[in-house]
């Protein structure tokens, strides 16, 4: 691999940090001295629009659905349960500056909220749908990585972006070869997490079942807690974006996605 210089540098850097870590960052257990922290990630924003539909969009729909967590949390949980949103309007956000504010809080879960699709050129494009939930981890098949690659490719849309990401090409397929050593950072809550919000998903917001993966996302991969990348459904089919677009089916979503939530803090909690 003695081509691929700017990916081993990345390597080194994230792998360097990682290791650098003190273990009570590492650690995911919520401390019983403060409340259990969300951080609820809007995807998206400002100039960077996320998926197109045809009556909607990414960054729209994703930031209502959050903002109903928000809501449900502050009206329900309020006393065990502190939400803290990445964004509460239209506006653009890096990718590292979302992990940061997740880690600065020394936050207990972290869920980004997404909206999928597929290329425009894709066959069959209006007929795929479905939820699924998305670990930080090297990518089973190329539908994850195409998946891995959009959201990354948000970065391009950042200044300097090479340098904050030490050459990290999102485009490139050989760059998420790093992803390969995360395998043992909080991977079993975070999956324990993914499998919480994908089962309501499937069960209470009636998404079609897509599975619990694993992909390459840089935000996911840039927090130090458990983290899950949540893909509602996909835009391009034109009953499921009908679905994302109107307010029962967005509060649907954050409904299921708030209980999963309640359920992962009562299993994982000291309290
Ligand atoms: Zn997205």
């Amino acid at each position: 691999m003695t081509v691929l210089k700017p990916h081993i540098l990345w390597n080194a850097v994230l792998f360097l940090l990682a290791a650098a870590l003190p273990c009570s960052m590492r650690a995911a257990e919520p401390s019983a001295q403060k409340p259990f922290t969300v951080v609820l990630d809007a995807g998206h924003g400002g100039k960077d629009y996320g998926c197109r539909g045809k009556i909607s969009n990414e960054k729209t729909i994703v930031l209502d659905v959050a903002k109903k967590i928000e809501a449900l949390i502050k009206k329900e949980a309020s006393d065990s349960i502190k939400p803290i949103l990445t964004r509460k309007d239209d506006t653009f956000i890096p990718l590292d500056e979302r992990a940061s504010i997740a880690n600065d809080a020394n936050a207990d879960l972290f869920v980004s909220i997404h909206v999928n699709s597929v290329a425009a050129k894709s066959r069959g494009r209006e007929k795929v749908h479905g939820a699924s939930v998305y670990t930080v981890g090297l990518h089973k098949s190329e539908a994850n990585l195409a998946v891995a690659m959009r959201e990354n490719g948000v970065i391009e849309l950042e200044e300097d972006f090479t340098q904050t990401y030490q050459g990290f090409d999102p485009s490139s397929s050989e760059s998420y070869i790093i992803f390969e050593l995360d395998q043992n950072r909080h991977v079993a809550q975070s999956i324990e997490a993914a499998s919480m919000i994908q089962e309501r998903l499937v069960s209470d917001a009636g998404r079609a079942d897509k599975g619990v993966l694993q992909a390459g996302f840089l935000v996911l991969w840039a927090t130090r807690m458990p983290s899950v990348l949540v893909e509602l459904d996909f835009i391009c089919n034109p009953a499921a974006e009908r679905f994302l677009a109107s307010e029962d089916g967005r509060k649907k979503c954050a409904k299921a996605i708030y209980d999963a939530i309640i359920a992962y803090r009562t299993k994982f909690s000291n309290k």
